[in-house]
């Protein structure tokens, strides 16, 4: 079983040598564990705020231990009751080629079906990524048909997810995402109504014009990835009584400042700004998941995946996530 630790925190930026692959053998099983062969891992944003060791909403990243990280696979050998080998199922079993869970802990192991959902969508539009679309959109952005809706990180594994529940919603729905292929993707074949590339206009005044002319009415609701200078140009697009949902902020994630230019808006246009972190509303998942799935098997909702392979290629994969390198959600194939 090969595994990607921790081996030390990163100083500024995350770079490859913060990790560290060994191979070590699976341990016999005990009653009530499963033993499940990863055929995808998960590589998430959130990880490099794990990474460091300074106060946070989610404990550190342990130095030495096997990098935390959202699978799917199949099980091998099961003893369990409720599980048996082929089972397709979606887990927290790291940065690593196999995991033994214990499967009767609460919400360690969920069996998913995949007559009709690939599996690995349950780690991107029918998993995690895609119910925080759905709780930023519904629970705190909470539209009108006919209301213009902005994401940043628009192609990604949560900014996808949210065009297609948003468009769902009959909202005039607008990208911000890097480059002109990134851009066409959202448009072509996600069904934005238009999307704006960030790094064409690199000052929040260029790019708080060109939102102008995307966003005629002004901006209703802000689905916010990504921070900085994006934030200041929506800021300034906001109509009073616009709602944001603080999702992330990606462009600080290795450290960067991200200072606010103007946060008197937020007074002026009488906005609602909520963060909210999608593991604590355990309770909406099922019914998120329900629409999502239903999207996914539909057709409406076709989510890009950027697969790197093998376990060793996660750490270099990681860091080209941090960087826009991915198109669409990133995974690793096992
Ligand atoms: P994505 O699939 O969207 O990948 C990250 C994308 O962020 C990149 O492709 C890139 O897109 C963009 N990006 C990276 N660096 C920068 C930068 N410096 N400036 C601007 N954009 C950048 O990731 P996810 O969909 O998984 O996550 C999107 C956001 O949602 C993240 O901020 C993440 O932390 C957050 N999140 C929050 C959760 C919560 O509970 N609050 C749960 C899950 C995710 P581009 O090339 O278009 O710039």
């Amino acid at each position: 079983n090969t595994q990607i630790l921790l081996d030390n925190r990163p100083v500024g930026e995350a770079v490859a040598s913060n990790f560290k692959c060994i191979t070590v053998e699976t341990p016999a099983l005990t009653d009530g564990q499963v033993l499940v062969r990863h055929h995808y891992l998960s590589l998430d944003p959130y990880m490099r705020g794990r990474m460091n060791d300074n106060k946070s909403y989610a404990a550190a990243q342990p130095l030495g231990e096997v990098m935390i990280g959202g699978t799917v696979g199949e099980v091998v050998e099961s003893r369990h009751p409720k599980f048996a080998p082929g089972d397709k199922v979606v887990g927290m079993g790291g940065w690593q080629q196999y995991s033994v869970v214990n499967a009767g802990e609460p919400g360690a192991l969920r069996k998913v079906d995949t007559t009709h959902i690939p599996l690995s969508a349950y780690l991107g539009a029918v998993g995690m990524p895609g119910v925080t679309a759905w709780y930023g959109l519904v629970k705190i952005i909470a539209p009108q048909a006919g209301e213009t809706l902005v994401v940043s990180a628009a192609t990604g594994a949560v900014g996808s997810a949210f065009g297609a529940l948003a468009k769902a919603r009959g909202c005039r729905v607008v990208g911000i995402a890097g480059g002109p292929d990134k851009c066409a993707y959202a448009v072509d074949e996600l069904g934005f109504d238009a999307c704006i590339d960030y790094k064409v206009h690199p000052t929040a005044l260029s790019l708080s014009k060109a939102l102008k002319a995307a966003c005629p009415n002004g901006i209703d609701g802000y689905f916010e990835n990504v921070g900085g200078i994006v934030l200041d140009a929506v800021l300034s697009r906001m109509n009073a009584f616009g709602r944001m949902a603080v999702c992330g902020m990606i462009a600080g994630y290795n450290g960067e400042p991200l200072p606010m230019a103007n946060p008197a808006l937020i007074l002026i246009n009488r906005l609602k700004v909520e963060g909210f972190i999608v593991s604590e509303h355990m309770e909406v998942w099922p019914e998120a998941l329900k629409e999502l799935g239903a999207l996914v098997a539909s057709g409406q909702l076709r989510a890009r995946e950027s697969v790197a392979h093998g376990i060793e290629s996660a750490p270099e994969a990681f860091l080209g996530l941090l960087k826009g390198k991915n198109f669409g959600k990133q995974l690793v194939q096992l």
